[in-house]
């Protein structure tokens, strides 16, 4: 895992650039080295605390879609920036309370982990007139901090979704147990891969095309050879945050 010391912050457009080439050179080896192809893997840069002076230059040097995990943060800097082409992924636990402005603002979700917020979130969309890209979160380290359902749950959670009409299934979520045990983290991503497989051979329908979000700044190349179609990458863009992400804070029980 690296030291956040080797996150420098990004200001310049050029900076970015310059993170942005760097992160998807790393994606394409990584994909190569396991013989798939690299366009298979979207990167999803995560502009959590990052302000919009800074925002805006990312968004220039090619950063059009921007995931953050708190939903009020992501809503004031989607009025921010309404005159810039990005879109907003909401990728952080949601309560019921604040589906109502994910609905309003957002083109993905990733963290569902309950049909009380499925339910929820379709309501306000059928309502909107809009539809939503969601994964479902899974807890794949077991660790009772992280939210997402236990792997075991998620087959029969996947099986009550298709009633809500305007939330699109795009596949499955997870973040890494946090540690420098490369097999640690690895068990992780693959046990997210084969429940993945698994809800397909039961159901081709259920997962839709079966993507899966899974690899940080810390990870993410190693998430990539387990089969990540998306990685949801921040400080190695953007450069290091105040603290870890292991910190309690980082995974607010309030959106
Ligand atoms: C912050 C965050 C990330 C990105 O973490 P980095 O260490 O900045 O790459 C990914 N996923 C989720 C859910 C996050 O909250």
């Amino acid at each position: 895992m690296p030291a956040d010391a080797s996150y420098p912050t990004a200001t310049s457009v050029e900076d970015f650039a310059g993170r942005l080439a760097t992160v998807r050179a790393t994606i394409a080896d990584a994909a190569e080295r396991v013989g798939r192809n690299p366009d298979e893997v979207r990167l999803l840069p995560v502009s959590k605390t990052v302000p919009q002076e800074r925002l805006r230059n990312a968004i220039a040097a090619g950063c059009h879609q921007l995931g953050e995990n708190k939903v009020q943060e992501a809503k004031r800097k989607h009025g921010e920036l309404a005159d810039l082409d990005v879109s907003w992924s909401v990728i952080g636990h949601l309560q019921t309370n604040k589906a109502r402005d994910v609905a309003a603002f957002a083109d993905e979700f990733q963290a569902l982990d309950s049909l009380r917020v499925a339910e929820a979130l379709d309501r306000r969309l059928q309502a909107a007139g809009r539809s939503l890209d969601v994964f479902v979160q899974v807890n794949t380290s077991g660790e009772e901090s992280k939210y997402g359902l236990p792997p075991e749950e998620v087959v029969g959670f996947l099986r009550q979704l298709p009633r809500y009409t305007a939330l699109r299934v795009r596949g499955l979520m997870t973040l890494a147990v946090f540690s420098a045990d490369a097999d640690a983290v690895r068990a992780c991503f693959v046990r997210l891969r084969e429940l993945r497989d698994r809800a397909r051979d039961s159901d081709p329908g259920l997962v839709g095309p079966g993507g899966l979000s899974m690899g940080m700044s810390g990870d993410y190349a190693l998430a990539v050879t387990e089969g990540a179609t998306c990685v949801r990458v921040g400080q190695a863009i953007f450069g290091a945050r105040a603290a870890t992400r292991n910190e309690a804070h980082y995974w607010p029980t309030q959106g």
